[in-house]
Formats: C-alpha cells, structure tokens, sequence
C-alpha cells in the first residue's frame, strides 16, 4: 500500500518513508491509497487478545512494508512492560446508560499517549528501513499535554532528540512541572518568554530557515514536528476503536455485526478521524458524534458545509480543543472525494480567506457518518457533576463535552444504539475544573487539589502525577523569541 498527499503532487511513497517524511512536499497531508477492508472474522477473533495484538493486527494492515517482527517491537516497547498503568491499555467502561473508553492510562495520563508512545518507535524503525543517513530533531510548540507526552514518547528512543518550547507563565504548574522533570538523555524543554502563539511561530519559523537547516544537517540531523499531521501518529489510534468494539463483544454488549456510536471530543479531528478509517475498513461504526467546546467552528461545518475560522477565539476549561484549524479535517475531505484539486482549492481559501465551503452534496455524505454538537464550560461542568452524582464515576472536562454531546445525540434523534464516549484525559490532570464543578473550594496548591480529588474517585492518582512532588527539576532554561532557533542549535551539538 502507498501513500499520496491529499492535495494531488504525484510522489507515492511507503508507510516508512510517509512517517519519516511527515508532511507532503506540496503542503499536503499522506493518506492511504486505499483502506483495507476486514472482515467480521477478524473482528471477532481480536476479543480474546490482548491490547497489543489488537494493535499490532490494524496497523498490519495499513503498515505493510513494515515487517511482522519490526510491528510486534514497535507495540511492545510502545504498550507492552507496563508503561500503561492497566493491562487491558485502552479500557472500555461502562457508566450508566453508555460506554466510557478510557486512553488515559499512559505515562501522561493524556490520550495523545496513545499515538505518542508509538510514534516514535515506528519513527525510528522507519530511518533504519528507509536508510536515512541523519537522525530526526523533534521540535514543538506545546501549550500543554503534547509536550509532555511527546518527551515521554521519544524518551531515550535511539536516533531521536526532542525539543520542546512552552510559554513561560502560559501552562499549568502541573503541566510544567511534568515537562521540566522529563528524563531520557535526548529530551529538553525550554520555557520562551511570551505566549503559546509565540512559541509556535517560533517553531515555525524555524522550520522554514533553510541556513539553520544545513547546519543541522552538518551535526547529523534533520528536523521533524510531533504534531498530528504525522501518518505515524493517526495509525496508532485507529486500533482503539476496533479495541472497544472487541470490548463490547466480549462482555456481550452487542453481537458480532451490530452497529455501535461513538463520540469523540475534537479538537484537531486526528482521533475522530481515526474513527472514520475503522468504520470505511469495516467496523461496524453507525454514527461518529463530533463533540466541540464553546469553539464550535466544526459544528457548525457539520450542519452547514461551510467552514469558517474567522470568529472570536475563547479560552475554556477544555483546553486541548481550543482549536479554530482542524487540520486532519483534510484527509477527510479527501477521502469523501477522491478529488486532490478540489482539496487544495478549499486549503487556500482557508488559509487565505479562513473559510471555504464544501457544497451541499458532500454536505450530505458528511453528514452519513457525522453528527455533531458543542457543550459550552456551564454545560461541561453540569455534565460532570452529573455524572458524578449518578455514578460516583469522575470525568475529566474534554470527557464530559463528550458526553454531553451524546445525550444531546440521543435525545434528538432517538437512536439507542450503544454508545462510546471517547474519554481522553485522566480528571486528575483538570483538578482545578473537576473539583470547582463538583463544587469544591479550589484555591489550594496543585499538590493539594490532587489529594481533594482523590478523595472523591475510586480510581487512584496516576503514579506519574504523585510524583512529580519529589522528582528534581532537569530543564530550566528560558530564551526570548529571537533565541529559538539558537537554543535548537545548542541541543543538537550537546553529546
Ligand atoms: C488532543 C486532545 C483532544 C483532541 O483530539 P484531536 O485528535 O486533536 O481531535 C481532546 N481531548 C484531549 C484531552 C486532548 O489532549
């Protein structure tokens, strides 16, 4: 199977070189040629297998130059010596009338484990099979949990260095706290005085810097970004849902055949999108409920076939989908189309003008497979502390978006089939909105908020959390915006 970008130039590359490639030279994302289809044998046969078999089964299928031996050390190291704190990895739960599948059960306590902890072995199994002379720089601009689970990920992979910029002031204490502690000898994070658009231009431009390029590529590198766009980060994620499906069939939820919803809160439609991939293989996926926060931008998409970013910009207690640029929202359009020239047309107008629209006939095919809603932070909370309630079961915000929008599915168009909610982080990772919608006292330390949590959910605090109480302080260094690319540098020649 190879790989082609979304917006049409005629490279076609293997999974391999896609991954090591990450973007497409004309700006493009890579897509699968075409998707695998399985069959209702397959599905059934994975309700007996670990977690890791799950995985290493999907990603056969999409991976094909890579060999059986090659996958089966990738999803050890990445899933397997209880890195994650469960042994089923990817739990599914249920809690009252739907099903919670829980990805937050890895090193960072944040979905983004999921791919993270598998990129970059398939990253560095990629330059060895491509026979890629230079080893890969990971650079990025984090305004919380991608940083940390992108330095946990690559932590102490061989061929691999990763930096990360954060603003200074501009992440949690406990998000810094996580990132500043990161060990592994070929990680750093560095805090730049300015916001989280600072540190992400700074990146970027360092992309586009052709000179600092040549003198990374003298030290023996050339950079790559951990970001979403990434072939190797998306195909991890597809294996949970067929993961949950073989979950449901094996308490005997459902029968091998009937159809299942899901609803995923999004922010840049990487893991709603790995939804649509299982159901065009064959999973037997009725609706994916796209759930947003007050940024509603993709809702809207979903109702009305037109795209537009130009709109006020909120700050909510779902932090990770704060997002007005859903950039595997153009996979999708590729794949309903077929058409790359019609993608890029819809690419530069948004990039030009900050919208495009898509039509009324793939309005309606989107509209197959898609549903969507928003939860304003009211709304999110009310969720939360009904659920806890009900249930004594704790969720996180971006979660309880999530299940806001499936009762709002449910109630409106009164279709009972089952439903997962797609949980993506641990609660204790929000203590501040998590206790405060529980209506809890939150002017307290970080530390002592994990501990009032913890008082009221039965599941305990994550190990990497409690931690970071004691562990020393490795990364202290702070630059200003123009030093960015100066402070790559400094990484890449460090031993
Ligand atoms: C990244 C993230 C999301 C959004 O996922 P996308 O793949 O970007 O749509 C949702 N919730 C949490 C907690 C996240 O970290």
């Amino acid at each position: 199977m190879n790989y082609v970008s979304t917006r049409g130039n005629d490279q076609s590359m293997k999974a391999a070189e896609a991954i090591v490639a990450g973007i497409a030279a004309d700006g493009g994302l890579f897509v699968p040629t075409a998707i695998p289809k399985v069959t209702p044998d397959f599905i059934a046969a994975l309700s007996d297998q670990p977690y890791t078999e799950r995985a290493k089964a999907v990603l056969k299928l999409f991976l094909e130059d890579y060999t059986e031996d090659e996958l089966t050390v990738c999803v050890e190291s990445a899933y397997g010596g209880g890195k994650f704190d469960v042994k089923a990895v990817a739990p599914s739960r249920p809690v009252g009338d739907m099903t919670l599948l829980e990805l937050w059960h890895g090193p960072t306590s944040a979905f983004k484990d999921m791919a993270l902890q598998l990129l970059p072995h398939l990253l560095s199994t990629a330059l060895k099979k491509t026979g890629a002379k230079e080893d890969v720089l990971i650079l990025a601009a984090t305004s919380g949990d991608t940083g940390k689970a992108a330095m946990a990920g690559f932590a102490d992979v061989p061929r691999t260095k990763i930096l990360v910029f954060f603003p200074d002031g501009g992440v949690s204490e406990m998000q810094r706290l996580q990132m500043v502690t990161q060990m592994g000898s070929n990680v750093a994070a560095v805090a730049v005085k300015g916001n989280f658009d600072d540190a992400q231009s700074g990146v970027k431009a360092i992309f586009g810097d052709a000179a600092l390029a040549e003198k990374l590529a003298v030290l023996g590198f050339r950079l790559s970004s951990a970001n979403s766009i990434n072939w190797g980060r998306l195909a991890p994620q597809i294996a949970y849902y067929f993961s949950a499906y073989a979950d449901l069939l094996q308490r005997g939820t459902i029968k091998n055949g009937d159809a299942v919803n899901f609803t995923v809160p999004t922010g840049n439609f990487g893991n709603i999108l790995a939804g649509f991939y299982a159901r065009q293989m064959g999973l037997p996926i009725g609706k994916l409920v796209c759930a947003s926060n007050r940024n509603d931008v993709l809702t809207d998409f979903l109702r009305t076939g037109y795209y537009d970013r130009n709109r006020e910009f909120y700050k909510t207690i779902t932090p990770s989908m704060d997002i007005l640029i859903s950039s595997n929202l153009e996979r999708l359009l590729y794949h309903l189309t077929g058409d790359p020239s019609r993608v890029r047309g819809w690419m530069q107008s948004l990039a030009e003008e900050g919208r495009y629209d898509c039509g009324v006939g793939l309005l309606q095919r989107l509209q197959n497979f898609f549903w969507a809603d928003w939860a304003d932070d009211a709304k999110t909370k009310a969720a939360i502390r009904e659920v806890y309630d009900a249930h004594r079961y704790v969720m996180d915000p971006h979660t309880a978006v999530a299940w806001a929008a499936a009762h709002s599915y449910r109630s409106r168009t009164k279709d009972e089939r089952p439903m997962v909610v797609v949980s993506t982080a641990s609660p204790y990772k929000f203590n501040d909105s998590v206790l405060s919608a529980l209506g809890e006292n939150t002017a307290r330390s970080p530390f002592a908020l994990l501990d009032a949590l913890a008082a009221k959910n039965a599941d305990p605090v994550p190990a990497g959390l409690a931690a970071l109480k004691d562990v020393p302080v490795l990364h202290d260094r702070t630059c200003a915006r123009a030093d960015m690319a100066a402070e790559v540098l400094a990484f890449a020649a460090k031993g």
